[in-house]
C-alpha cells in the first residue's frame, strides 16, 4: 500500500485555507460552521422540532411565500430537485421544461427516469427563454407540470419569472423551479411569481455547505402530492389512509411522507439530519439578519464590481447583460491563454478557486462567483488583481492595476 493510503498516518482534517471564487460550494460563514458543531438532540425531543418549526419559519421570507410547507430534504440541492419532480410527476405525464443550461438538462434527465413525456423549450447558452415563447409552448405541450430553473450557474442566466405561475394556473399546470443557485442572492418571490415548488441549496449565496435543500410547496402542490399518499399500513399512524392518484415511486424524496414528519403529526419517516438542520437554520438568520434587500444589493455590488474589473482587464464578459445573475460571471478565456493554467496559479499562488465551465462552454469561459459569504468588496478585489497577475504570468498581454480601481468604482455605483 502506498504510504499516503495507509489509514493510521491519516492526520486530523485541516484543509487549506482557499478562497472560493467560483460557481459553488463557497466558503461557509463562520458562524453556520459554529452552529454545525452544536449538541446533537434526539429527533422527536421537543427542542429539535423546536428547531425545525422555527427552520419552516426562517425560510418563508427567504422564499418569498406564505406557504405552509416549507421545510428542508436532507440533501444537496440536487436531493430537493428529486423530491419535488418525483413527487409531482407521474409516469406518462406531460412535462414542459423551460431550458437554457445544464441544470435545464438535469431536469429533463431526472424526469426521463420517472417516465414523464418531456417536451421543452429552450434558449441557447447565455440566454434566457422569452415569456411568450413559454406561453406558446404551455398551450401546445397543455403540460401538467413546467419546470425551470432561476438562476442556471453554467450559463450564468437568470431567468425572468413574473408571470409564469399565471400562465401555469390558467393552463391548468404546475410548476416548478430550481433556485439552488439564486435562494439568499437574487430576490425569490414564489408568491408574487405564482410558482407552486421552489428548491434551493445551501452552498452558494446562503453560505453554508451542501447538503441540505430548502424547499417550499404551495397548497395546491400539497394538495396534489397527498393525492398520491402511500400509507405503509403498521409502520405509519392509524387512520391515515391511501391517496387516490398514482403512488410516488421514492420513499426516501416522497414529500407527502416528508411533510407528514415536518407537520404536527411528526410521522416517522427519516432521521432529520440534526447538523445540517443547525445549518440551515443559521443561514437563514444571517441572511434574515442582514436584510433580504440589502442582502440583494450586496450581490449585485460585488457583480457589478467583478464585471468591471473583467473588462477593465480587457476581457469579454460571457452572456446577455440584461439576463445576468449578480453572483457568478462567466468571462471569456483569451485566445492564446490555457485556461486551466490560469486556474492553476490562482490555486497556488493566491489559494483563490475559480470556475471553470460544462458542456458547450467548457475551455471557452471561466465562471467567477461572489456568493453569500464571499460577496465582500476585498474578496472580490483580491480576486481580481490575482487573475490579472496570472494572466500576465500566462502570456496575456495587459497593464497590471486596472482592474481593481474600476470594480472599486462600480461596487460604489448605484445599480
Ligand atoms: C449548484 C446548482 C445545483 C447543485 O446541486 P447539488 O446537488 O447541491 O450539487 C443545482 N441547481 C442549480 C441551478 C445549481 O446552480
Amino acid at each position: 500500500m502506498p504510504p499516503e493510503l495507509d489509514p493510521l498516518l491519516f492526520g486530523e482534517i485541516d484543509p487549506p485555507q482557499r478562497l472560493l471564487m467560483g460557481p459553488g460550494p463557497i466558503n461557509a460563514h463562520p458562524r453556520v460552521l459554529r452552529a454545525m458543531s452544536a449538541d446533537l438532540l434526539g429527533q422527536f425531543d421537543p427542542e429539535m422540532t423546536g428547531y425545525m418549526n422555527q427552520v419552516m419559519a426562517l425560510y418563508r421570507p427567504i422564499f418569498g411565500t406564505r406557504n405552509r410547507w416549507t421545510m428542508l430534504v436532507d440533501g444537496t440541492a440536487r436531493a430537493g430537485i428529486e423530491a419535488a419532480l418525483v413527487s409531482l410527476v407521474a409516469p406518462g405525464d406531460a412535462v414542459l421544461v423551460v431550458n437554457f443550461g445544464r441544470f435545464g438538462l438535469l431536469l429533463t434527465e431526472i424526469l426521463q427516469r420517472i417516465g414523464a413525456v418531456i417536451e421543452t423549450v429552450d434558449a441557447p447558452w447565455g440566454e434566457v427563454v422569452p415569456m411568450e415563447r413559454i406561453e406558446a409552448a404551455i398551450a401546445r405541450v397543455r403540460p401538467r407540470l413546467v419546470a425551470t430553473i432561476h438562476g442556471d450557474t453554467s450559463t450564468t442566466m437568470a431567468q425572468p419569472l413574473d408571470g409564469l405561475g399565471a400562465l401555469c394556473r390558467a393552463a391548468g399546470a404546475l410548476s416548478y423551479v430550481d433556485a439552488t443557485a439564486t435562494i439568499g442572492g437574487m430576490e425569490l418571490a414564489a408568491d408574487r411569481w405564482g410558482v407552486d415548488v421552489v428548491t434551493g441549496g445551501l452552498q452558494k449565496c446562503l453560505g453554508g455547505p451542501s447538503g441540505s435543500a430548502p424547499i417550499t410547496v404551495s397548497d395546491r402542490a400539497a394538495e396534489h402530492i397527498g393525492q398520491r399518499r402511500h400509507v405503509e399500513r403498521g409502520i405509519r399512524g392509524e387512520g391515515a389512509v391511501d391517496g387516490q392518484g398514482p403512488r410516488i415511486s421514492s420513499n426516501y424524496f416522497d414529500l407527502a411522507m416528508i411533510m407528514d414528519y415536518w407537520s404536527e403529526k411528526r410521522l416517522n419517516h427519516h432521521t432529520e439530519a440534526t447538523s445540517m438542520l443547525y445549518a440551515a437554520r443559521e443561514c437563514a438568520r444571517i441572511a434574515l439578519g442582514e436584510g433580504l434587500e440589502a442582502r440583494y444589493a450586496r450581490h449585485a455590488a460585488a457583480g457589478r464590481a467583478m464585471t468591471a474589473g473583467l473588462r477593465a482587464m480587457g476581457l469579454t464578459v460571457f452572456g446577455d447583460d440584461r439576463h445576468r445573475m449578480t453572483n457568478v460571471t462567466g468571462v471569456h478565456i483569451p485566445q492564446g491563454v490555457d485556461g486551466e493554467a490560469v486556474r492553476g496559479a490562482m490555486r497556488e499562488l493566491f489559494e483563490i478557486e475559480i470556475g471553470t465551465a460544462f458542456g458547450p462552454l467548457q475551455g471557452r469561459i471561466w465562471r467567477l462567483g461572489a456568493m453569500g459569504y464571499n460577496a465582500m468588496k476585498h474578496k472580490v478585489l483580491l480576486t481580481l488583481a490575482a487573475l490579472e497577475a496570472c494572466l500576465r504570468m500566462e502570456g496575456f498581454a495587459l497593464t497590471l492595476g486596472q482592474a481593481v480601481p474600476a470594480a472599486i468604482e462600480a461596487w460604489e455605483a448605484k445599480s
